[in-house]
């Protein structure tokens, strides 16, 4: 089968894999897992010491399945060819489990050391099995036969799938254009490596200590978190404002101080961009120039036009349709919110122009003074084990899900629960939870896959977890998060029961193995059953009285659900706007990024007062990896599918109307990718996906 292609899914990095010798022992990594639900990983005997070893058998032991399909004298098959390689590659797969486990929560500077030196390995070994003539030829002699008809239409789509990504990845081409391909694939492994240290370097470097007195207007927990941060760095009685996101946004939303805002907005948006030995900007120009090159070489016109190829949107040009018709609209709406703060500036005597770093310090002035909506307020409902309960709950009504926490499964880290998940009294996978941030463990939310459901040879279940990083509260303590919170844990599950809904013959076709611009669909309309009535009746309760979220307040956070779109969606919109001008380029030369980026938003008419929400030098979705290269478009995309669903929901019973949830269940999230999925979705829909729902949706006009 094909490897595990991410990191977990809300995430960019691409896997990618290398040649290797045959190790004596079988290491544990690899060998088949053992124990309660069809096996499960061994993550409680995992040794760092034990990764590379046991990545090179996986590797070693994957080729030699490669060899014995091409070995076989016999005219290739479906049978001969085509489902040995779905066998193969399994014992790699499960060293990647633990692999990404370790590389996403539980790294260290040990771990680093092996990852930097597997990494370009892993990507010269996927070369090795994309490039081998052998195999290609008989996965195009099963694609072009006449008895290719015979197959299932699952079938059908597997043999399209394999031989659409060996052509795409160049498996026709000359011997001397394949070292070429494979020679520009190493060194863009290292540069995408150097983007993440480099950018990893000036999140790290880069902290404002404040003093007592530079802290007006900063939330109390804000505070408290300041001080630990600065603590932690030996700075005892100072506050430090750290250079990453979760630092920058609340600061600049809530710090009385303007220079000081104007200080943290600089430094973020200029992480990777300082001239210095980190300075991104011609790691990126040689990424698009090889990108480029291989580009060509694969016999496309651009890097955009083979990306999304095989997505949803099918061109370059149809993406960039979507995303234009959607930008007037909200850099319209952008004027509206720079009015509406001017004018509260103004009523304030400020005596200012609303700036960049004015932006969220104002729009939250207006959010209250407009809705009358305290973030802290609604956060006193928001317990993380009840938000756990209320998405059990909710699954279970829609997918008929029934999870029991079970004990007898081994973890990696004391902080992880394991559920069991059942329909009907039978078992359907298991999901992991690992719910609180720690050291080694990157930030953010995501879902991450450990075995994906099969039934080729006996049925396989799924195995997925959740991972997130709150802060581990007191023992006994509720932990209270954020509405956003709360819709972010609702939208990786989302992920996790996608995974769980499959049902399919193969795995590479599994649950989570769709479209790039299709995949975010299940996890984005799960969001949407946090806001129900349902939900937060039953889970949405104080931690102190036990009382469920009063009325009036969910009517607030409802009528401020389309507040600071502009923002929200110019921010986005432009990076996904520059993201497609960079790979339409058919010949980026020696090209500038920080010149490109530039002419490229002054093009669209970026307003001013906002910029990318990810500016090109640290733009890690699309330079950090190929993950999301030409796809941040994928996001926008996703949610056309999710409002327009969303929709036949209300049009219907509601959002619990199991009609509709059955129709969601058969065409979307049980299938996998074995259908097309324009068509699955026409099939759930019974009409094409309308573009107007999104519109709707964001709070911009709409002509009917
Ligand atoms: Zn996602």
């Amino acid at each position: 089968m094909k490897l595990f292609r991410t990191a977990g899914l809300c995430s960019a990095a691409l896997i990618a894999l290398a040649a290797c010798t045959m190790q004596e022992e079988t290491n544990l990594l690899v060998r088949e897992w053992t124990g309660p639900f069809g096996g499960v990983p061994p993550f409680d005997q995992v040794e760092v010491d034990d990764f590379k070893p046991a990545l090179e058998q996986g590797m070693a032991l994957n080729l030699a399945e490669i060899d014995a399909i091409t070995d076989n004298a016999e005219p290739a098959t479906f049978e001969n060819t085509i489902a040995p390689l779905e066998r193969s590659g399994k014992a790699l797969n499960r060293a990647i489990a633990s692999y990404w486990v370790w590389a996403s929560t539980m790294s260290t500077d040990e771990f680093r050391e092996v990852e930097s030196e597997l990494e370009p390995k892993l990507a010269a070994f996927q070369d090795q099995i994309n490039q081998n003539a052998d195999l290609f030829a008989r996965i195009e002699a099963v694609y072009e036969s006449p008895e290719k008809d015979q197959l299932t239409t699952e079938q059908q789509r597997l043999v399209w799938d394999y031989y659409t990504d060996f052509v795409r990845a160049g498996a026709n081409l000359s011997e001397a254009d394949k070292a070429r391909v494979a020679e520009i694939n190493l060194r863009l492994a290292t540069l995408y490596t150097d983007f993440s240290s480099n950018l990893l370097h000036d999140e790290e470097s880069y902290v404002l200590y404040l003093n007592e007195d530079q802290l007006s207007g900063l939330p109390e927990s804000f505070v408290e978190a300041a001080a630990a941060a600065a603590t932690e760095r030996e700075y005892d009685g100072k506050y430090a404002i750290t250079n990453t996101r979760s630092s920058m946004d609340p600061f600049l939303t809530y710090s009385d101080e303007r220079d000081l805002r104007e200080q943290v907005w600089r430094t973020y948006y200029n992480r990777g961009d300082n001239g210095d030995e980190y300075d991104n900007n011609a790691g990126i120009s040689e990424i698009l120039q090889l990108r480029a090159e291989r580009t060509k070489l694969q016999g496309y016109e651009t890097f955009a036009h083979r990306a999304i190829e095989k997505q949803v949107a099918g061109t370059p040009e149809a993406a960039m349709d979507l995303l234009m018709k959607v930008w007037p609209f909200a850099v319209a709406r952008v004027g509206e919110e720079v009015a509406d703060m001017q004018a509260i500036a103004n009523a304030e005597g400020a005596d200012i122009t609303i700036a960049a770093w004015d932006y969220r310090y104002y729009a939250e002035k207006v959010r209250k003074d407009k809705y009358d909506l305290d973030a802290n307020e609604v956060k006193q409902y928001l317990q993380l084990e009840k938000l756990r309960e209320a998405m059990f709950w909710a699954s279970g009504q829609l997918y008929g899900f029934e999870f029991e926490q079970v004990d007898n499964v081994p973890v990696y880290h004391p902080d992880v629960r394991v559920w069991e998940v059942t329909r009907d009294g039978a078992h359907v996978g298991l999901w992991y939870f690992d719910p609180y941030a720690r050291t080694g463990k990157r930030s953010g939310a995501w879902m991450n896959d450990y075995r994906a459901q099969e039934r080729m040879d006996s049925e396989v279940t799924t195995i997925v977890s959740n991972n997130s990083n709150f802060v581990k509260g007191t023992p006994g303590e509720p932990v209270l998060i954020s509405w956003d919170d709360a819709e972010t844990m609702f939208h990786e599950f989302g992920h996790a029961i996608h995974g769980l809904n499959s049902d399919v013959t193969y795995p590479s076709l599994s649950g989570t193995n769709v479209a790039r611009d299709y995949v975010e669909f299940p996890s984005q309309i799960n969001e949407r059953w946090l806001s129900t009535p349902e939900v937060l009746n039953q889970f949405a309760l104080h931690h102190e009285t036990g009382e469920p979220i009063p009325q009036e307040l969910v009517d607030k956070i409802k009528q401020a659900a389309t507040f600071n779109q502009g923002f929200a969606t110019t921010e986005y919109l432009a990076s996904a706007l520059v993201d497609m001008k960079f790979h339409m380029i058919a010949d980026p030369g020696d090209i500038d990024p920080d010149a490109f980026e530039r002419e490229a938003l002054a093009e669209i008419g970026m307003p001013d007062e906002i910029p990318m929400r990810h500016r090109t030098p640290q733009f890690a979705h699309i330079f950090s990896s190929e993950g999301y290269a030409a796809g941040y478009y994928s996001y926008l995309w996703a949610e056309v599918f999710t409002a327009d669903a969303f929709e036949a929901f209300l049009e219907a019973d509601g959002p619990y109307d199991p009609e509709v949830a059955k129709r969601l269940y058969d065409n979307v999230m049980s299938v996998g990718n074995t259908i097309d999925p324009a068509e699955g979705y026409r099939n759930f829909r019974g009409r094409d996906f309308d573009t107007n729902a999104l519109m709707r949706d964001r709070g911009f006009p709409v002509d009917e």
